[in-house]
């Protein structure tokens, strides 16, 4: 076993082994299996131990990185868990689905000339390693408080302020309209890259140190935000953004056109073993089909992959600009081609054909022009460019938008920003409404999970102090007011 690092003149990068493209296509496990000790060990001494380690400033955590490498390669796990859970509430879920080439990894110093370390799946590593080991324990409070904490939403953001909360003593309440908790872990991300028994562990072990889940109770139709605010000594909203963006195209509302999250909930759902009338049905089943998937980010992939796994006749995805323009990782990107789907590079839909249902997508070809002013190419129409793509099943991969939360809510008075996601102050993630924090996607807009993160412990950190400031504000009150009586 390596017991020093700067390993990577003599060590190459490996990944852990994946599983073969025919193989994994046919059902929906991950794709990656978990390191074996000793190549952990390896890969973790690669690293060159950065003076400024890059790799941790372009992690949204600020994980310390370059340590708990150190400590991995030299055999210290436990101390190695420690750190990496010190900064992140998920460590095994990050290494899984957070896209490394643009964050950690991509921004590693030796990635120039030798390839990354593989950091992600290191820190995959060592917090798989630290549940078979029994090393993740409840956050069961030192001293319990008497405040509690309403939390709207148990995506990533509301579980891991729940942790952080929980673990200050705080009684947390979650509430999710889902019947499961883990927001788009359970019911967007596939199986094939985030197993869900992962997602339940970390849920269940929540549970077990305290924090109560009120399952399919939605802020709006089961109590209004100003219910929870009289009930709660402060509200955390982290809904996350649902609301799918559509194309006013020609033929838009002909059957077997079906939005992404509606098709990628239904396949989770299957996977979890709940019948799925819809599914059984075929609506939302790609068997024998063959699929257009339109979008070009992670969503669209996921759904090109979910398609194949399903047994579709063929499946391609339609994008409007080119590869190297394109918002989703180039990972999954690969994976996907490995698994026989067939990228339409610089095409958009201008109409979808058929009487009733589906038959084809008219596409134009599309070039890219002069950059905006956001410095990307802008996309334009090649006249007389159209062309028509056979299709059963459309899936519309196309971006989200939050919902109307002052109406859901029934709470006019929630300040938003002009995109519609909640307005916070970015100083303590306080909405304008006294004791009312948001964070994750809500805040962002669609984002990732480490973002969620990253939002969730600033919010209960401040949830905190704004807690922490209020109870001395009213032992000042009580001060005041006792005064004469003690004088008297
Ligand atoms: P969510 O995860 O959306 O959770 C919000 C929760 O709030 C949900 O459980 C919802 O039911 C609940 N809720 C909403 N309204 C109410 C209400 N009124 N009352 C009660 N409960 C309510 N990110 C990555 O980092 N890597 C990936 O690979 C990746 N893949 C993705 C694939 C797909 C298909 C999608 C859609 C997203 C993906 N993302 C990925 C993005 C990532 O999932 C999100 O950024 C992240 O989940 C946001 O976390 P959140 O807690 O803010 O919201
Ligand atoms: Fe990299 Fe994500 Fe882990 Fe940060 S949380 S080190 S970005 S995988
Ligand atoms: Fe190690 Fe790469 Fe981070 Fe440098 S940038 S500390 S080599 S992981």
């Amino acid at each position: 076993m390596p017991t020093q690092t700067l390993n990577f003149i003599s060590v190459a990068q490996e990944m852990p082994e994946k599983r073969a493209a025919e193989i994994r296509s046919s059902d929906y496990d991950e794709i990656y299996l978990n390191f074996a000790e000793k190549r952990a060990a390896e890969q973790a001494s690669r690293c060159s131990q950065c003076g400024v380690p890059f790799c941790q400033l372009h992690c949204p955590l600020n994980n310390n990185i370059p340590d708990w490498l150190l400590m991995t390669a030299e055999g210290r796990l436990e101390e190695a868990y420690e750190l990496a859970s010190a900064t992140n509430n998920m460590p095994e879920i990050c290494g899984r689905i957070c896209p490394q080439d643009r964050l950690c990894e991509g921004n590693c110093v030796i990635e120039k000339g030798f390839e990354a370390v593989t950091i992600g799946s290191v820190e995959r590593y060592i917090t798989d390693t630290a549940w078979d080991q029994g090393w993740i324990k409840p956050p069961t409070p030192e001293r319990e408080r008497e405040e509690s904490i309403g939390i709207i939403g148990a995506g990533p953001a509301g579980l891991a302020a729940a942790e952080e909360l929980r673990r200050r003593g705080y009684q947390i309440d979650v509430y999710d309209r889902y019947d499961r908790m883990g927001g788009l872990l359970v019911y967007g991300i596939p199986n094939f890259k985030l197993e869900k028994e992962i997602v339940t562990r970390r849920a269940d072990i929540l549970a077990e140190g305290g924090v109560k889940y009120h399952r399919n109770f939605e802020v709006g139709r089961d109590a209004s935000l100003d219910d929870l605010r009289a009930k709660h000594s402060a509200v955390l909203i982290a809904t996350g953004v649902y609301k799918a963006h559509d194309l006013a195209v020609p033929g838009a509302g002909l059957n077997n056109i079906v939005q992404a999250m509606t098709f990628l909930t239904a396949s989770n759902r299957v996977c979890l073993g709940d019948t799925v009338p819809d599914y059984e049905s075929g609506a939302l089943n790609a068997e024998g089909k063959n699929v257009v998937v339109i979008g070009g980010g992670d969503t669209a992939m996921d759904c090109v992959r979910t398609a194949v796994r399903q047994g579709a006749k063929t499946v391609k995805c339609l994008y409007r600009r080119d590869r190297k323009n394109m918002p989703g990782s180039m990972r999954e990107v690969t994976h996907a081609e490995e698994e026989g789907v067939e990228f339409v590079w610089l095409a958009g839909p201008e109409a979808y054909l058929g009487d009733e249902n589906v038959r084809a997508v008219r596409a134009v070809q599309i070039r890219l022009g002069a950059p905006d002013a956001s410095g990307r190419q802008v996309p334009e129409i090649v006249p007389e460019s159209s062309y028509e793509i056979e299709a059963d099943l459309v899936v519309q991969a196309l971006g989200f938008s939050p919902e109307d939360l002052p109406g859901m809510f029934d709470e006019p008075e929630l300040g938003l920003t002009r995109w519609g996601t909640v307005h916070v102050d970015y100083r303590n993630m306080m909405t304008n409404l006294d004791g009312v924090f948001a964070a994750g996607d809500i805040v962002r807009g669609a984002s990732l999970v480490v973002w969620a993160i990253r939002d969730a412990r600033d919010a209960a950190d401040s949830i905190h102090k704004f807690l922490q400031e209020t109870a001395a504000e009213n032992v000042e009150t009580v001060d005041a007011t006792a005064a004469p009586e003690q004088a008297a």
